[in-house]
């Protein structure tokens, strides 16, 4: 699909995300990461390196290792490789304003033999050497849910020795790259620490230099929005 849709939405003079370029296709290490944005809601992105670019899907509830749990994953707009380092704050008022963290990151593998074909046919098997999500999923292609442009998708894992009930987004709700939670992020980089602080675990520190005002106004992050709400999600 290439990078246009993606800087179509963007304004590079306004927002720290890379405008990018398109990437070589790399063998045999794949990248793939997950980035925990506090957006207008909080969702993950689940991005997997193909043909060059991060092929995207938001996650409102994040990913599951219970394989009877079935996550919704709305295809969103490829972007461009070097965005899997991204961890920083979009302005409000610019596609996507809020908070990102980089939550996952590792390698996948195909687990068939054509992967383009895969993708296509809408059900798409691999394999995640993350440092919080490992194993075999799959990404299903649905029909039924959500009304935008591009379509819905089911994340699910597969049944391995990494599959499990504990919920992984409450346990590991830390950076993958610099342990900071979502306010840390937001400080850092001028962001909106209130907000910020809403994806992160109730109990999670306050980050330093706040004020008491700030540590009593947090609240616990919403519930995720229900499959079944059509609204898109940047
Ligand atoms: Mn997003």
């Amino acid at each position: 699909m290439g990078l246009k849709e993606y800087r179509e939405k963007r304004h590079f003079g306004l927002t720290p995300e890379p405008a990018g370029k398109l990437g070589k296709a790399r063998h045999p290490s794949r990248i793939f990461v997950v980035q925990k944005h506090r957006a207008t809601q909080l969702h993950y992105d689940f991005r997997l390196e193909w043909n060059g670019t991060l092929l995207s899907w938001a996650v409102p509830k994040g990913p599951s290792l219970d394989p009877t749990v079935k996550r919704l994953a709305m295809q969103v707009e490829d972007h461009p490789i070097e965005y899997a380092n991204f961890e920083g704050v979009i302005p409000a008022g610019e596609y996507g304003g809020g908070t990102v963290m980089v939550w996952d990151k590792g390698t996948w593998e195909p687990e068939q033999p054509d992967p383009q074909a895969a993708l296509e046919k809408g059900d798409l098997k691999f394999t995640l050497h993350g440092k919080k999500l490992k194993g075999s999923w799959v990404l299903v292609r649905t029909r039924g849910f959500g009304g935008g442009s591009k379509p819905s998708w089911l994340l699910i894992k597969h049944r391995d020795e990494y599959a499990s009930t504990e919920d992984i987004t409450e346990k590991e709700p830390r950076s993958a790259i610099s342990r900071r939670f979502l306010a840390d992020i937001a400080r850092v980089n001028g962001g909106n620490i209130e907000q910020a602080a809403t994806g992160d675990p109730v109990d999670a520190p306050k980050p330093r230099n706040t004020t008491a005002k700030l540590t009593k106004s947090v609240k616990p992050a919403k519930p995720a929005p229900r499959a079944s709400v059509r609204k898109r999600r940047a």
